[in-house]
């Protein structure tokens, strides 16, 4: 008898067990079957990627070395000397060094534009753009810089001239409106000079998108731009651009074109992750922090740095334009060591943006499918050594982006849920 309860009690724990498992494999069977890999790299994607690191680091190198020729051989103190035997007249004398040293920088960096601009991309087969619109899109750029170019450093040496003290403050306003400006413009003035904007059209999509916006609470008061990308490159893209007023969410073409429906939704909801949290605010916000805290360092270090500059560079003092070669090399180092921090933010934001995504939509899977897509059709290593990633990425890599997504699935059983589908899932954060 007491053998026979044994043996019955042994079974009675072995059928919990085994039901206790099946319970627990049921629950995360599903979670396990939306778990996206990654897949490995092509050759051409490895390629592309290192080439891309490789040119960030000569870009630096090589614009160092031709401010430092500019300063070290005396030519800009030549170019200035030259100019003052044209005109009599200081401002003139100004603008038109300005002009012919921004024009020689440009001269020496269009090889190696047209190269990565241009080059790259076609061997790539990541664009098929003509060489004839190409060109008409490297002009307009080149005409929108040299524009910025002499207009704020002209703008700096007339107030260094008139206030030897206070110019770094005036500067400072002037940068932050100008970036106010800018952001504020942008939109209606420079992007459609590149390319064609339109309103999303009603659609599929477009309703999944604001059943979205409806679920997470908002209403979605900015347009939604379909940009045609696809005349430039076969890579995808969104963004949230434009400040106030003119602020709007734009996808590109390609996105509509190459991604099912539920990856374009999931990039879309990290573009409104991206509205929704601020971050143009945010980092207009830093902008002004950032210029604020140089006024300063301006004001203590400018003139001694003019003071310490070799006489052999010819350079007179911190109001002659000789000078500008020796701002932009502090300026461009400055950002160089920044870089890191500067990309710390941005993927902070850039993961906040995810997960907002990811909560909003409730479809990791199709999150994580979308970035690997992206990553596939631009050529982008998944997996990216963690000292280029810490240096260089302004995005989280996709593999990192993948994981997140994994992670969310893993945390969030009830998995792929409603994606503004209408279909029936988690209720929204
Ligand atoms: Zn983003």
């Amino acid at each position: 008898m007491k053998t026979f309860n044994r043996n019955f009690v042994s079974q009675i724990v072995c059928l919990s067990r085994c039901l206790l498992f099946v319970l627990v494999l049921s629950l995360f069977l599903p979670c396990l079957a939306q778990q996206v890999t990654v897949p490995a790299p092509s050759e051409d994607a490895k390629f592309h990627s290192i080439l891309g690191y490789v040119v960030y680091f000569w870009n630096f190198f090589f614009s160092s070395c031709i401010l430092l020729a500019f300063l070290f051989f005396g030519l800009s103190a030549k170019l200035r000397d030259f100019f003052e035997r044209v005109t009599k007249r200081k401002w003139l004398q100004c603008l038109l060094f300005l002009l012919a040293f921004v024009v020689c920088l440009h001269i020496a960096y269009l090889p190696q534009s047209y190269i990565m601009r241009f080059v790259v991309p076609h061997y790539f087969k990541l664009s098929d753009q003509s060489f004839v619109s190409w060109i008409s899109d490297y002009t307009k750029s080149l005409f929108l810089s040299i524009e910025g170019f002499i207009e704020g450093y002209a703008l700096l040496f007339l107030l260094i001239r008139k206030y030897e003290r206070r110019w770094p403050i005036f500067i400072c306003a002037y940068q932050i409106s100008l970036v106010a400006f800018n952001l504020f413009l942008y939109p209606t003035y420079v992007a459609p000079l590149y390319n064609r904007y339109t309103a999303m059209p009603e659609c599929v999509l477009r309703d999944k998108i604001e059943r979205l916006a409806q679920k997470a609470q908002f209403s979605l008061d900015i347009p939604i731009m379909v940009q045609d990308a696809s005349k430039q490159t076969k890579t995808i893209n969104a963004r949230v651009e434009g400040f106030g007023p003119s602020t709007r969410i734009v996808i590109w073409d390609n996105a509509i074109n190459n991604l099912p429906e539920d990856e374009t939704v999931a990039i879309l909801a990290h573009e409104m992750g991206h509205y929704r949290l601020h971050h143009i605010y945010w980092n207009f916000l830093l902008t002004v922090l950032t210029s604020v805290a140089i006024v300063p360092i301006n004001m203590i270090f400018a003139k001694r740095f003019a003071q310490m500059l070799p006489p052999k560079w010819g350079i007179r003092d911190l109001g002659d334009w000789a000078i500008t070669p020796a701002f932009i090399l502090v300026s461009s180092l400055f950002s160089f060591i920044s870089t890191p921090v500067d990309n710390f933010y941005s993927r902070s934001i850039e993961n906040q943006a995810d997960l907002y995504a990811l909560k909003i939509t409730n479809n990791g899977p199709a999150f994580a499918n979308a970035m690997i897509h992206m990553g596939g059709i631009g050529l982008d290593d998944p997996n990216v050594n963690p000292f280029v990633e810490f240096w260089l990425f302004d995005h989280p890599s996709i593999g990192k982006r993948v994981e997140l997504a994994n992670q969310y699935t893993l945390e969030h059983p009830m998995g792929s849920g409603d994606n503004g589908s209408g279909d029936k899932g988690r209720e929204n954060p």
